[in-house]
């Protein structure tokens, strides 16, 4: 098998693309703007793979010398017919021919996953999941995004949507949510929230998540108070994947984890007391260990996982 895999982040404003090499190191990086291709995605899909071309000749690596590109994008997609369905907060993204195009303009197979799906596929081979069966892995940002690997397996459900740990709801009542229902986790765990609950908790007008961090690390007890709320809202929901799932770890990443130390005790001992005896006792709450880089990392997992998967396939039809 050829051995570099081409890694590609898609995200609101740029698209973060690395090269990586069999044990799972990203050796080349770059990325690019995508404002100036907003309105016209086939322009954006060509200065996608121009870049990637242009990439490999600077590392003398030829088309066939590369396994396949993976990219993770943040909303609905349909891996088996390489569609982008739907980019909830990236305008004009409607049911794309991604894979199609993409592989026309480099030659390479291209294999799309969902964003969150591709940093626990990253983190489960490379990362903090190492090892590992029975994986929940949730990233804490602007959306608390969701990724699951059972029995050896990224699970992806019926319709390629499952692992929305954010989307959970607490309350049989509560303030509506952006995907439609209402009372989710996210509402209570999600930036948007937390930055509002923030401001007026510290009497501002605007306050950032990474504001409380740094007040936390000065000592502040209102912060400490703040983050241990955290926990606690992410335990009620998290308590209903232990039950169900009996996860041996929960792999914490996104930009918010970085204050898992004031998150994590509290979240730890809220999952423990609510949590069925079997799956609260044996849950590991841990932190990601590949920050901005599991998602193209990941993307080496999804592309190899594919092409033994379409193998396979090939061995039963003969
Ligand atoms: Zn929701």
């Amino acid at each position: 098998m050829a051995s570099t895999v081409i890694g590609i982040d898609v995200g609101g404003t740029n698209i973060k693309m690395g090269l990586v090499n069999q044990e799972g190191h990203i050796f080349f990086k770059t990325a690019l703007n995508t404002k100036a291709y907003i309105s016209d995605k086939e322009k954006l899909i060509k200065a996608l793979a121009e870049v990637i071309l242009v990439s490999l000749r600077q590392n003398k690596i030829t088309v066939k010398g590369v396994a396949g590109i993976g990219i993770g994008l943040p909303g609905l997609i349909d891996p088996s017919a390489g569609v982008v369905r739907f980019l909830p907060n990236i305008p004009g993204w409607k049911n794309v021919s991604l894979k199609k195009y993409l592989e026309r303009y480099t030659g390479i197979p291209v294999f799309l996953e969902n964003d969150v799906n591709m940093i626990t596929l990253g983190e489960w081979k490379f990362g903090a999941g190492r090892g590992l069966k029975d994986i929940v892995c949730i990233t804490l940002g602007t959306g608390v995004g969701g990724g699951l690997i059972l029995d050896g397996r990224l699970y992806r459900g019926a319709g390629w949507a499952a692992g929305e740990v954010g989307h959970i709801p607490l309350n049989e009542e509560g303030p509506k949510c952006n995907c439609g229902g209402w009372a989710c986790l996210e509402n209570s765990a999600g930036n948007q929230y937390l930055n509002a609950q923030a401001a007026k908790r510290f009497g501002r007008k605007v306050m950032a998540m990474k504001d409380v961090g740094d007040l936390a690390r000065a000592g502040d007890k209102k912060a400490f108070a703040f983050w241990e709320e955290v926990g606690v809202h992410l335990a009620n929901g998290l308590t209903g994947v232990v039950n169900l799932l009996n996860p041996s770890h929960i792999i914490v990443g996104g930009g918010m984890a970085n204050n898992s130390r004031f998150i994590f005790p509290a979240l730890r001992k809220r999952i423990k007391e609510r949590a069925m005896v079997v799956q609260g006792r044996m849950v590991k709450v841990v932190r990601a260990k590949l920050g901005d880089d599991a998602g193209i990392i990941g993307a080496k997992v999804l592309v190899e996982e594919m092409i033994l998967e379409i193998r396979a396939a090939m061995t039963d039809a003969v």
